[in-house]
């Protein structure tokens, strides 16, 4: 570990010790310090691509359908061609490895005060101007440190550290689709749950086969303008709308986080139209969660979002008849909880990532019986 790195995880620590239900940095444990190194340790042929005949492929995993000339990689800089043939280069290969509760994802209907062991590689198929992880998600594996960690180990390392699910997060993770699927199936063999935070950004077939493995699914909805997609994320809104409903489809729980950063995506007539469209395509009871933005990366000179444009989205969206709409990264907010919509008990109590569980019992409401949609045991 160099001068810079030591610096940087020891404010990590003060920064995450300071909350309530600190984040624990695994590098801390001997045996998984070992297995990490910097650059490629691995690579994985890929199953989703076509081959074009003069020696270049296109990937299939996500829209920007990158076509790779030999020797070359695609956008997301984890996914290379070698002799006309895809490979990942982020299988098995993570450079961040961390206990998360649950809630951090946010995850606010599933097990809740549960342990969810975090994995990520290097890369993004995005570049959002606003990244809080950028140094990882604009790097290529190759210049990041990496752990030398088969899926296998993955669900081995989470069942020993008392997690309950394995959770692909911080950066995009369906650019490490392969991996994600193995280790889904790993889960599931120990009785852990599959769950990833995602842009959304994904090709339908590849989405279809991670539905089979992953219990749950908390997708950014960064805005619902294009204009937003295209200028603040160099992506596109329209492939994210078909992922959510693809979700839906295939019964996977699906969570949303809309975060909201001054002046960029925070028109109240645009978070209107995102609501209405969530409660006719993906039904009133999906949870959204409205959280705050501070400076970040490229975006270190707006501002946080004033609390008062998060309480007005929260009271769109209610008033739209979404059921369960929350505040996030505003600790002990009156928005964090979940009330049930019948009888508006509160039913969960949140600090922060802290939950304590009120009225909930086999997933329904002790006051009035009303089921409560989620994974709750
Ligand atoms: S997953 Fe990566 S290589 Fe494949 S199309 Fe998307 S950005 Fe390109």
């Amino acid at each position: 570990m160099d001068r810079r790195e030591f610096l940087k995880t020891c404010g990590r620590c003060a920064l995450f010790c300071a909350a309530s239900e600190a984040l624990v940095l695994l590098p801390a444990d001997p045996a998984l310090a070992l297995r990490r190194q910097k650059g490629l340790l691995g690579s994985e042929p890929s199953p989703f691509f076509s081959a074009l005949g003069d020696g270049s492929v296109r990937c299939e995993l996500c829209p920007r359908a990158c076509v790779i000339d030999k020797g070359e990689r695609g956008w997301c800089r984890v996914r290379e061609n070698r002799d006309g043939r895809l490979y990942s280069l982020a299988y098995g290969n993570p450079c961040a490895v961390n206990i998360d509760p649950i809630e951090k994802k946010p995850f606010f209907h599933v097990l809740p005060n549960s342990r969810s062991l975090s994995v990520a590689t290097a890369g993004c198929n995005f570049e959002c101007k606003f990244c809080q992880n950028w140094e990882i998600s604009q790097a290529r594996p190759d210049d990041t440190y990496n752990y030398d960690l088969p899926p296998a180990e993955v669900a081995r390392l989470a069942k020993d550290l008392g997690c309950r699910s394995i959770a692909s997060t911080y950066v995009e993770p369906t650019i490490f689709t392969e991996y994600m699927l193995a280790m889904g199936r790993e889960a599931r063999e120990r009785g852990l749950l599959k769950v990833m935070h995602s842009d959304g950004f994904v090709n339908q077939g590849p989405l279809d086969e991670l539905c089979g493995v992953l219990s749950a699914v908390c997708v950014d909805l960064k805005a619902f303008t294009e204009d937003f997609y295209r200028e603040m994320c160099k992506g596109e809104l329209a492939p994210v709308l078909e992922t959510l409903k693809r979700l839906k489809a295939n019964k996977v729980h699906t969570e949303i986080v809309n975060l909201i950063i001054p002046g960029k995506n925070d028109d109240p007539a645009d978070i209107l139209e995102m609501c209405r469209w969530i409660k006719a395509e993906l039904g009133p009871d999906t949870p959204l969660h409205f959280s705050r933005f501070t400076p970040q990366y490229k975006l270190v000179g707006l501002p946080p979002t004033p609390l008062a444009t998060l309480y007005a989205a929260r009271d769109t969206a209610l008033n739209t008849g979404l059921e369960f709409v929350y505040v996030g990264n505003v600790p002990g907010n009156p928005g964090e909880n979940t009330y049930c919509p019948g009888c508006g008990a509160v039913l969960i109590n949140r600090v922060g990532f802290r939950s304590t569980v009120l009225r909930l019992e086999k997933g329904r409401c002790t006051q009035c019986g009303r089921p409560i949609p989620g994974i709750w045991d």
